[in-house]
């Protein structure tokens, strides 16, 4: 599976029952629509137990689920997730993803913070304006992820990119923010 960005409010503390039908313990396809259609196939490829169970979280580093130091140490080796010395080099790995080089120059140009959105303006001497759409301090994060037209729009693309580049969704939060 591959991290589709922050989840949204409504689905932050979601749990496996809730993808659930109470009644048969089968996955319920409105439920993973609403919350995951990105991993719809994925998820009803898995088979569900016949006995109901309890959600709890398990850390899947280890066969236990249970978190242990060591294997904490081992990922945070070989991953260097939030080292000091040595943080992820996230300009870097834009260029390796796998999409079309204008989505990778979209996301290039969100990283060195040239995307014209309010809070990239201010810094350069323009004053400050709101969000078009919902009138919230608009910078990127806004503009691509928190605003609730963006929301929408992400809501939206789960389900009409499916099987496409989701990075496609920032580039129309975008498209739909930007005042010309
Ligand atoms: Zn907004």
């Amino acid at each position: 599976m591959i991290p589709f960005g922050p989840p949204p409010a409504a689905s932050a503390n979601l749990k496996v029952c809730e993808l659930l039908c109470p009644l048969t313990n089968t996955w319920n396809p409105e439920a993973i629509q609403l919350h995951l259609p990105q991993y719809e196939d994925h998820i009803n490829s898995l088979i569900t137990s016949s006995v109901s169970h309890q959600d709890r979280r398990i850390w899947l580093f280890d066969k236990s689920g249970e978190y242990t130091t060591k294997t904490g140490y081992n990922l945070a080796s070989t991953t260097r997730l939030g080292g000091e010395d040595q943080p992820l080099e996230w300009q870097k790995s834009i260029w390796s993803i796998k999409t079309s080089p204008k989505i990778k120059d979209f996301l290039w140009r969100v990283a060195k913070k040239a995307i014209p959105v309010s809070a990239n303006l201010e810094t350069r001497g323009l004053p400050a304006f709101p969000c078009k759409r919902c009138g919230g301090i608009e910078d990127d994060l806004h503009t691509f992820l928190l605003c609730p037209f963006a929301q929408e729009l992400w809501q939206f693309g789960k389900r009409f990119w499916k099987h496409s580049c989701p990075m496609w969704t920032p580039c129309w939060c975008y498209l739909t923010h930007r005042r010309w």
